[in-house]
């Protein structure tokens, strides 16, 4: 028996947050007194197992073949609950990314066992692994275990840290077979696109996040724009000449209110709340967000709030550690300027 953990993969390089799984999945295996294995699916796998193993794995299971490039939820699944069944894991843990909750809930339902999802905090307790999550926005912490022989658990990003990297480790490697051959598969996929350079909101250290008072920008909107049009185009500028220069100077990613992505000033990717990303940054600015409860819910664990909003009453400064009362037009740019000549 051991504890599997699932590092994630892109183009032939491990996810970051990827460790963070391992450093969950190790805290289980240490306390049940049993080795951590990781599973790495897809190009390049023999080389991130040996990263693995110095992160504290053991052991890896690989599997390289083409059925596995790109990630597909159906042989990634497939596979992985074979290998489940096969080695009987006391648990297999990702962190909670979009794959690994739809990979982690996918192989859980194929083995007949039972998922502890987006947890911040895991113990063993009498042979039981017990995870803790926080509900109705952050306002309670509740405690989940499963019956079953084999724990799934995802864990929050930035919740668990990484181990300690040991550049002496080598793990033992095994090379397993794909569980449904390229050629069965029904989903085919030609091409793939990626965002370059963008930072990835949920690993994020720090967020800088606009609501909608981004529309207020006071630039005059191209003549042929008027109304909504014009409103939208102001917030766009807004996002890329105002937000962005401050986001670039502190390393930031960029984050949104539900109501910007709704209005269509940027895309969905970016919302944070309830039905956005959670995020748990050390820095979390947010920037014309009045701090709505499901707003509140994606970003309250945040190490350090700041908010700037022209409405003193703003429900997002109870929650700020520190408060501007400005237009955030008019604050931005002058914090940006602050940091830029602070940080060079
Ligand atoms: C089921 C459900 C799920 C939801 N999920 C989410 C979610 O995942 N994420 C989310 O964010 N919301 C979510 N919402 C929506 C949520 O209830 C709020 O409507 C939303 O968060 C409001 O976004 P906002 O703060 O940007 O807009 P508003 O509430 O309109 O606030 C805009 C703020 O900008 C300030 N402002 C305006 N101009 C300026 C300026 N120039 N400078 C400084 N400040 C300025 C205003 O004072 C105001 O406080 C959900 C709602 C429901 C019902």
């Amino acid at each position: 028996m051991n504890v599997f953990a699932w590092i994630e993969t892109a183009a032939g390089a491990a996810e970051s947050s990827s460790w963070e799984a391992l450093g969950a999945a190790k805290s289980i295996a240490d306390a049940l007194g049993v080795d951590t294995a990781a599973i790495i699916f897809g190009e390049n796998s023999a080389a991130i197992a040996a990263d693995a193993g110095k992160f504290g794995a053991a052991s890896a299971l690989i599997c390289d073949d083409e059925a596995m490039q790109p990630y597909r939820l159906e042989t990634y699944a497939a596979l992985l609950s074979k290998l489940v069944d096969a080695h009987m894991p006391a648990a297999v843990v990702s962190v909670a990314t979009g794959r690994g909750r739809e990979l982690l809930a996918s192989a859980a339902a194929d083995s007949e066992s039972g998922l502890i999802a987006e947890v911040i905090d895991l113990r063993v307790e009498n042979g039981s692994i017990i995870g803790t999550r926080p509900a109705y926005a952050g306002k309670v912490l509740m405690e989940m275990s499963s019956h079953t022989p084999t724990t799934f658990v995802t864990v929050r990003g930035r919740a668990f840290p990484p181990p300690p990297f040991e550049a002496a480790a080598e793990p033992s490697i095994e090379s397993v077979p794909p569980s449904i051959i390229d050629a069965a598969l029904e989903l085919q996929i030609d091409d793939l696109s990626a965002e370059i350079g963008a930072i990835n909101l949920a690993d994020a250290a720090i967020v800088v996040s606009g609501g909608r008072g981004m529309a207020n920008n006071p630039i005059t909107a191209p003549a042929d724009l008027s109304g909504e049009e014009a409103n939208i185009w102001r917030a766009k500028q807004g996002f890329a000449k105002t937000l962005q220069p401050l986001a670039d100077v502190l390393g930031a990613a960029i984050g949104a209110s539900r109501a910007a992505v709704d209005a269509g000033f940027i895309p969905y990717e970016h919302q944070v709340g309830q039905t956005g990303k959670v995020v748990t940054p050390d820095l979390y600015i947010a920037c014309g967000i009045s701090g709505a409860i499901q707003h509140q819910a994606g970003m309250r664990g945040s190490k350090v709030i700041v908010a700037i909003n022209k409405d003193a009453e703003a429900p997002i400064f109870k929650l700020a550690r520190y408060g501007i009362v400005g237009d955030l037009y008019q604050v931005v740019p002058a914090l940006t300027e602050a940091l830029r000549a602070r940080l060079s």
